[in-house]
């Protein structure tokens, strides 16, 4: 059920003769190989790629897992590059998760470093309906490379599935605490809905529609989850340099909708939203993908939920909602 699962079932080679207490011998080992028990005592080792899989699987797995985040405090999911202690890190996890959709461009090579046969991997946005940046939906055969928006953790009813399938793949691994996971899915399910729900509540009547973002192109699946729409100076990723062409349009569209407000990220520089916001007469304000967490953000313990609530204070702000 969970593809994108490169879990590797050891194989016996057909066609090899033999002796018939050797087969018995294979017999007893089989089940063995091809089921990995988790020895009961120790806790499931989860590694995740970015900051809200790493909530999930935490909230998901309780006590019965130990979860831990790739990405280093403050660093930037689409720029950054593995260390030798990921390796190692990896080689004794038993499970990983990522976003997938190119989300990670350093993933294959990482994984083809790390000898842990047994690790499970797991691909959140598998199954996921993937828009590109202007919004448009592609379907999971017409996935072209690069020309979709891996942000998927944005809209808040992505991440109940994801949770779901966080919950299934806990419960294959460690079958004994299968209601234990189900029963932290659905609460933590139930607390996105809630997020959902205020979200859409509180971004229903405002005078703007359009987040004008001085960072990259993320927030296409909240956009169109709450009939918003994101005008960016990069693409989808923050690694491209804008064009003066683009910087221009951005301002005259700033300046032609009144809006005073340019959104900028944390773990990218502010200065170009700070350059556009002074050619607009606006002001800039926080808007965090979440991808990751500085460390000042780790230290005081903040939350997705958190994160997204900053996140509706300052649309609610720059988009003049009531
Ligand atoms: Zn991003």
């Amino acid at each position: 059920m969970i593809s994108g699962d490169f879990h590797l079932t050891k194989q016996i080679i057909p066609g090899i003769k033999v002796f018939p207490f050797f087969l018995i011998f294979f017999l007893i080992l089989l089940p063995g190989f091809q089921t990995h028990n988790l020895d009961a005592s120790r806790k499931i080792r989860v590694v995740t790629s970015v900051f809200p899989l790493f909530e999930f699987a935490e909230a998901v797995s309780g006590e019965r897992g130990e979860v831990s985040l790739l990405l280093p405090p403050g660093a930037e999911i689409h720029t950054w590059q593995p260390r030798p202690s990921d390796i190692i890190r990896l080689s004794s996890a038993d499970l990983f998760v990522y976003i997938g959709a190119d989300l990670e461009p350093w993933l294959h090579d990482l994984l083809k470093s790390v000898k842990n046969p047994d690790i499970r991997i797991l691909e959140a946005s598998q199954g996921i309906s993937l828009i590109d940046a202007e919004g448009i939906v592609h379907s999971e055969n017409e996935r072209e490379h690069g020309a979709h928006d891996p942000h998927i953790w944005l809209d808040f009813k992505n991440d109940q599935m994801i949770v779901d399938r966080i919950a299934a793949v806990l419960s294959e691994m460690d079958p004994d605490g299968s209601s234990f996971f189900n029963e932290n899915a659905s609460a933590y399910k139930e607390k996105l809905q809630g997020l959902d729900q205020k979200f859409k509540d509180e971004l229903k009547d405002c005078i703007h529609q359009t987040i004008i973002l001085g960072g990259h192109a993320a927030f296409g699946y909240l956009a169109r989850s709450y009939n918003l729409r994101q005008i960016s100076v990069y693409g989808l990723s923050p690694d491209s340099r804008p064009t003066p062409k683009k910087l221009i349009e951005v301002v005259e569209l700033a300046k032609k909708y009144g809006i005073k407000v340019i959104f900028f990220e944390i773990h990218v520089s502010d200065e170009l939203a700070r350059v556009l916001a002074e050619e607009a007469r606006a002001r800039t304000l926080v808007l965090n993908p979440g991808a990751n967490l500085t460390k000042e953000q780790l230290k005081s313990e903040k939350t997705f939920f958190d994160i997204m609530e900053e996140n509706l204070e300052n649309l609610k702000d720059g988009l003049i909602c009531k």
